[in-house]
Formats: structure tokens, sequence, C-alpha cells
């Protein structure tokens, strides 16, 4: 388990194994935002203080929901509109503690154009 807030501390984040993976993407959100995304199942990540102190910006092709703190706009993580089975998610890890994320391999995302990995 490694857990992590948004910079006021109304959002913690919890997840049930380190992340070992990030993602960089470069669509014209993301490259905005400046997120590190690691993704996790829907179900394993523990999220308090959301909805009641979030709020969320969707766009394109509305199939996912971005999600920040609504007093300190940290952003924290991304969930699908719609569940289904096997589901994901993504953690913004830049609210862990940056020791703690330290060892992580950054995979680059082409969100913009390809949709696919750079490497
Ligand atoms: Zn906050």
């Amino acid at each position: 388990m490694l857990a992590g807030t948004c910079h006021c501390g109304a959002i913690r984040i919890e997840v049930p194994t380190p992340p070992e993976v990030a993602t960089v993407c470069n669509c014209s959100s993301c490259r905005r935002l400046g997120a590190l995304w690691s993704y996790y199942k829907v179900g394993t990540v523990k999220i308090t203080g959301h909805p009641e102190h979030t709020d969320a910006y969707v766009w394109g092709d509305r199939t996912l929901r971005t999600v920040r703190c609504r007093h300190c706009g940290c952003v924290t993580h991304w969930e699908p509109l719609e569940s289904k089975p096997d589901g994901h998610m993504a953690v913004n890890v830049r609210n862990f503690d940056p020791l703690e994320i330290d060892n992580l391999r950054i995979r680059r995302f082409d969100g913009a154009v390809t949709w696919k990995y750079l490497e």
C-alpha cells in the first residue's frame, strides 16, 4: 500500500501496490496538467474526499473524467465514466512523496497523434 494526498490534503489516494511504471502523455489535456499517470484496476484504489471535495473535467470522446481537488486544484486521478469489468483508472503519482516514485520507469505516450507509446 502507498498513499499520497493533494496539496491541501482534502483528497487522499491509496494504491494497493506502489507503482513501477508511470506514463507521460502529450495529448492536449495531459501536457497541460503535467501529470504522471499510473494505472490501476477500478475498485483497487481508495480515494477519500472524492467526490465531495473534487471537480471533474470531461472532454473529447467523453469516456473518462479527470478529477482535481476543488480547493487546491491538484489533479488526483482520472476514472472511466462508465464502469465495466476490468475497467482501469489512473492515479497522478505526482501526489506521492517524490522519494516513493524515484525509481519509476517513465513511459512516454503519444496521445496527441499516434496513440502509441514512443519507444
Ligand atoms: Zn487539495
